[in-house]
């Protein structure tokens, strides 16, 4: 359910970001009754809808991201949650903690008992010149969407991680010819998903290297300086394409002056998702924790909605 914003507007629960953490946060909060409403700047399902192959959700032994989002959007729509699409710029806490007031670009306000952020993260530059200026020319941070413009092309991924193995294999849809360039050695993904990349055919590993300059021609990328990390000398690869998949940082701005992150800018909660503000909460891939997925994510948005269903009962 969409919504127009009124200045009345007072709800039990204000869920910030339409990921996996806040719509299952909904999910619970809808169906406990409470006034909820999500507010999402972009498109529901947040990086779900980036990630092309989703192995390690239960339930489904195979699904891409963007049918995922989808099928938890479908759920919330049916429950009638409503959705507000608006940008968040700041949140102030009441003296007795028992009123959140969450800002709004252009100066509008909502107010409730509990929010929840459930923001997540986004993608980091690799910092290097050419990454900036060539932006939307050949360097991308999103495979899913913008792998295709790339077909028969060459591809170069950089990272080391699970995003950069996952969407390498991903991106060997559209082209033979990929590059994947790590840092070092060892690899943040599980064994499995290393093997499958270091045995594709279509991959060419460039392992001890960093990027250290995107090259264009007028308006596209066409290549790399890349430099060995052990021996430092500099080269060039051809490239029609950089995908930098080299980690996030945590969407945690507009919560900062509240003092509830760490020095990174991870909401640091308690095992009920609350932060040291009552009422205040974080759930999924913003908040300090381990394990970032989508299915930690869901159990901290269930977590947080059923903690807030006893913590309004209490504050009322
Ligand atoms: P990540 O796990 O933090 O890995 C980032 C990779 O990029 C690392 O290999 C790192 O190298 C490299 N890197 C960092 N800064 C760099 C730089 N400036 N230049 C070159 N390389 C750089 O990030 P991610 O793969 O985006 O994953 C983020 C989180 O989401 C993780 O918690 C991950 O487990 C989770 N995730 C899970 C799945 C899944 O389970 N299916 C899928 C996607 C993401 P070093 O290793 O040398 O530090």
């Amino acid at each position: 359910m969409k919504s127009n914003i009124k200045a009345t507007d007072n709800y039990d629960l204000i869920i910030i970001g339409a990921g996996p953490a806040g719509m299952t946060a909904a999910i619970y909060a809808q169906r406990a009754n409470l006034k909820t409403v999500i507010i999402e700047k972009a498109l529901p399902g947040g990086k779900m809808t980036r990630t092309s192959e989703v192995e390690n959700y239960p339930g489904f032994d195979f699904i891409d991201g963007q049918t995922l989002a989808s099928k938890m959007h479908e759920q919330i729509e049916k429950l009638n949650v409503e959705v507000i699409y608006d940008e968040v710029v700041s949140i102030d806490d009441d003296i007795n903690h028992t009123s959140k007031t969450v800002n709004l670009l252009g100066n509008k306000k909502l107010t409730a008992k509990a929010v929840i952020v459930a923001t997540g993260t986004v993608e980091k530059k690799i910092g290097v010149p050419g990454e900036d200026e060539y932006y939307g020319k050949g360097v991308s941070y999103c495979g899913v969407c913008d792998g295709f413009l790339f077909k028969d092309k060459t591809i170069t991924v950089v990272g080391g991680g699970y995003a950069a193995c996952e969407e390498s294999l991903y991106l060997t849809r559209m082209t033979n010819n990929l590059n994947l360039i790590h840092r070092r050695e060892g690899f943040r993904a599980d064994d499995k998903t290393v093997a499958r990349v270091k045995n594709h055919p279509n991959i060419n590993m460039h392992v001890n290297y960093r990027v250290v300059e995107v090259l264009g021609d007028l308006d596209k990328v066409v290549g790399l300086k890349i430099e060995n990390t052990e021996t430092k000398e500099v080269s060039e690869i051809k490239t029609d394409a950089l995908f930098p998949y080299i980690g996030s940082d945590p969407i945690s701005e507009f919560v900062r002056h509240l003092g509830v992150c760490d020095e990174e800018g991870y909401i640091l909660v308690d095992d009920t998702c609350q932060t040291k503000i009552p009422g205040l909460f974080a759930a999924g891939d913003v908040i300090k924790k381990n394990l970032r997925q989508i299915v930690t994510a869901t159990n901290d948005g269930a977590i947080a909605a059923q903690y807030i269903i006893n913590y309004i009962d209490n504050v009322n």
